[in-house]
């Protein structure tokens, strides 16, 4: 099989951890190039400052995948669509919802492909959870996504900045999982969002969700940034009794606490495994859930102001 070319543009640490890796590896596509604006070489590929010099030096590079932060990334999708370019986008996909829905119109006008992903949907662990769900039906859920930005972000000014999400660049991974296991709507009732005096996007929230079901589920998450303990979690209970445990962002499962699924993380492996099957119908993937509930959130949430963020 021929393999597609993929040019990968921003390359920070998800694109070094991940992208670049996982492209090598791949039976579907080769690395071609790279986009960096610090000139970030990666081997011996030919590495370009802008996106429009990619396109003029290689018209063969048919595919691109957007690794930057999200304020930027609308930009270099629109250009790249322009371009006749098929595109990868990594999360969050867009700064606001509005963004995101012109760029899915603005792709599929231009007759282009775009798979904007969520990477912790990924795991069979969530593919499980979701299968008792629609089984067992929700008593009550409850997510804990705990970590340490300044273990896990180090030195990222960008997060803090209007656009870069807060606490929202890792929570939006556990409101992905939780748009993909439920059995039934949600939205956001409630919360509270906090946020450092010399900062302009959160640190920590809670938030309490509402369905239309008649049982009334429990439904809420709590999101820190200032964890010493990495807890990335959902603890369910199911209508009929039965506990489960996600745990690990969404890698292991525990059923009444016995161990029944802990897997290595492959959620970029299966990531370019369903771009090559997209690719193959031709066939584009958007869902802006996740983005709907925390752009809710922060239209609903209740402001505290905490102390000032210094890394
Ligand atoms: P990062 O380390 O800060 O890298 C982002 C890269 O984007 C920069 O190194 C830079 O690369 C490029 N870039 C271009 N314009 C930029 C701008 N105006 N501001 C900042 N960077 C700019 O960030 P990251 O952790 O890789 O995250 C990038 C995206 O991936 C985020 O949306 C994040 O939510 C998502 N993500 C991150 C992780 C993770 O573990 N970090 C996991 C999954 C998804 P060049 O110098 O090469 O242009």
């Amino acid at each position: 099989m021929t393999k597609r070319k993929i040019a990968v543009i921003g390359v920070g640490k998800i694109a070094q951890d991940q992208h670049l890796p996982v492209i090598e590896k791949s039976s579907y596509f080769e690395l071609a190039a790279t986009v960096s604006t610090r000139g970030v070489q990666h081997r011996d590929l030919p590495v370009y400052r802008t996106a429009a010099e990619l396109y003029a030096a290689h018209p063969e590079i048919e595919l691109v995948s957007v690794c930057t932060p999200p304020e930027v990334r609308c930009e270099l999708v629109r250009e790249a669509v322009d371009a006749g370019k098929d595109v990868l986008l990594e999360k969050p996909p867009a700064p606001t919802l509005s963004e995101f829905t012109d760029l899915v119109a603005y792709a599929k006008a231009q007759g282009r492909l775009l798979f904007q992903t969520w990477h912790s949907q990924y795991n069979q662990a969530v593919d499980n959870t979701r299968d008792l769900l629609a089984c067992e039906g929700v008593e009550s859920l409850h997510i804990d996504w705990n970590e340490s930005v300044r273990k896990w972000h180090a030195g990222q000014e960008w997060v803090w900045e209007p656009g870069g999400f807060g606490v929202f660049d890792p929570s939006i991974n556990a409101l992905s999982i939780l748009a993909k296991i439920m059995p039934f709507p949600l939205w956001v009732r409630d919360a509270t969002v906090r946020t450092p005096e010399n900062r302009q996007t959160p640190v920590a929230a809670d938030v309490v969700f509402a369905s239309a079901q008649a049982h009334a589920p429990k439904l809420s998450g709590h999101f820190d940034w200032l964890s010493d303990e990495d807890r990335w979690t959902f603890s369910i209970r199911t209508r009929k009794g039965t506990n489960i445990s996600l745990e690990n962002g969404g890698m292991r499962l525990r059923i009444n606490g016995e161990l029944r699924l802990e897997g290595a993380s492959e959620e970029y492996e299966r990531i370019y495994e369903r771009f090559a099957q997209l690719l193959e119908r031709r066939e584009s993937l958007a869902d802006d859930t996740p983005l709907r509930w925390v752009a809710d959130i922060m239209m609903v949430g209740r402001r505290e102001t905490v102390a000032p963020f210094e890394w």
